[in-house]
């Protein structure tokens, strides 16, 4: 839908009767018919489901009952999030077959606000992964150079929203899955604090870093859909049930009495210049909208990818030993029990999914789990500390999102220099941090940069009121030509 902004631009015409939810979608499903083709963002599309929901809408508009804040905004799902009656794939052969019996809380919240579910998007398997490349069912790619990869693990809700194929998308964040294929497609996109948003239906990856956040076309709508899924829940007794504050009248348009913390490092020693320079172009913004500029120290932020790589791996090989050949999707039939689950796990994960599931089990055994998982937990805590000292003396860190621009579909093919994406996004995981990525501008390639700003746990509407202001300041227009 090029003519609309955003949701929240397109839900404000629907509340006005100047389009139908119908009209809308029909004009969704034309951009997908054009563009899907190409950028091949979603593994599943529910033309039928999603007109129904819209028809739905326009039938209960007419009889003048109140809809919900995301009245007729369609909308992508990542495939580890589960929508009711619809496969919930992660990707992976290894879940073949199966249907989620439920809906994800986010998914209900998101339907009882009226938005309307377009289908399931691509990711690395389990969420595993950077750039999308992982996936066992399909290539997914950046709709601002099709040579390119979206980014990861989130990659078909990023390109889904870049291609203006959906309006809002969720994805899930582990250590920057939502924040690193957000700046490679140009989008906003927000890890929320650890707690805030409802992880029930969501397929764990690792459990004390994993949180479920949208893809948007604009901050407000970060902060819009934010406040449909926040939220205790009783269904997830990880959620908090701190209120969630009205995230809307968090948007600013100066940066008076705002501190920004910066890392000289992140951007002095950032291998790509034109990433460097837009994010310092963007910190010089912020200034002139009227923060003061602070440099502060994360000393122990270098380690966070090692850290990472213990702690993640160590919960996913806990997390992934439910698919066993019995309860969910794949069964390769064998003539024992025993038997049976070797094959189905050898068959049905990916090699990314195997090597993370043999590091995590090896971080954890007897042997080796003070010297990998014990340190490795040591070591996340002095991280936390680190931000705590920064966030006594800043409001917002501001860095790059990722070191560089999308970069091209099999151009990293070994596993250290994808899990090198994820440098500085990975510590607002491992510190329960809420973090977004906005889009300040493009590349020589005209391949757009992310700037990650990143707050202290329920400091959300800090994070909107700094990504606010710079994002009307910035007033840029980044669209692929598809
Ligand atoms: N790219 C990181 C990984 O491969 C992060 C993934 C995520 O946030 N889900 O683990």
């Amino acid at each position: 839908m090029p003519a609309i902004k955003d949701s929240f631009e397109l839900t404000k015409r629907f509340a006005a009767g100047e389009s139908s939810a119908e009209a809308t979608l029909q004009a969704a499903l034309r951009v997908i018919d054009a563009r899907e083709p190409k950028v091949g963002a979603f593994l599943h599309l529910d033309r039928d489901g999603a007109l129904a929901q819209a028809r739905d809408l326009d039938a209960r508009r007419k009889q003048g009952q109140k809809l919900g804040p995301l009245a007729a905004v369609p909308i992508a799902v990542k495939d580890n999030i589960h929508v009711a009656g619809h496969a919930t794939t992660c990707a992976s052969r290894m879940l073949d077959g199966f249907k989620a019996p439920y809906d994800a809380t986010v998914t209900a919240r998101l339907k009882a606000a009226g938005a309307i579910i377009l289908g399931k998007t691509n990711l690395d398997e389990f969420a595993m992964g950077s750039s999308c490349e992982n996936s066992a069912l399909k290539q997914t790619r950046n709709p601002f150079d099709l040579e390119r990869v979206p980014g990861g693990s989130s990659g078909g809700s990023a390109a889904a929203v870049a291609a203006r194929m959906a309006l809002m998308a969720l994805g899930s964040d582990t250590g920057g899955s939502i924040r690193e294929p957000a700046s490679f497609c140009g989008v906003v996109g927000l890890k929320p604090s650890y707690g805030r948003v409802s992880r029930y239906g969501l397929v764990a990856f690792a459990s004390s870093l994993d949180q479920i956040g949208p893809f948007t076309l604009s901050v407000r709508d970060a902060a819009l859909s934010l406040s449909v899924m926040a939220g205790a829940d009783p269904l997830d007794a990880t959620s908090s049930s701190e209120p969630v504050p009205d995230y809307l009248s968090a948007l600013r348009a100066d940066l008076r009495g705002m501190r920004v913390g910066v890392v000289r490092a992140y951007f002095d020693e950032c291998p790509n210049q034109d990433v460097a320079d837009r994010c310092r172009q963007a910190v010089e913004r912020m200034k002139a909208l009227g923060a003061e500029i602070v440099e502060i120290e994360l000393p122990r932020a270098k380690d966070g990818l090692a850290v990472y790589y213990v702690v993640a791996s160590a919960e996913a090989s806990s997390n992934l030993s439910r698919f066993d050949g019995v309860r969910y999707g794949l069964r390769e039939k064998t003539p024992s029990a025993i038997q049976n689950y070797f094959a189905t796990r050898g068959r049905g994960f990916g090699p990314e999914v195997k090597r993370r599931i043999m590091l995590g089990t090896y971080a954890l055994s007897a042997g080796a789990y003070e010297e990998f998982y014990g340190r490795a937990s040591r070591v996340r805590t002095l991280m936390v500390n680190d931000f705590k000292a920064a966030f006594a003396r800043c409001d917002v860190i501001a860095s790059p999102t990722a070191p560089f621009t999308a970069f091209r579909a099999g151009e990293k093919s070994d596993p250290l220099s994808m899990y090198l994406c994820d440098i500085y996004t990975i510590p607002a995981n491992l510190a329960g941090l809420c973090a977004l990525s906005m889009p300040v501008g493009a590349d020589a390639r005209g391949l757009p940069v992310g700037l990650q700003l990143q707050c202290a746990p329920y400091a959300e509407t800090t994070l909107f009121g700094a990504a606010s202001a710079l994002e009307s300041d910035l007033n840029l227009n980044l669209a692929p030509t598809l």
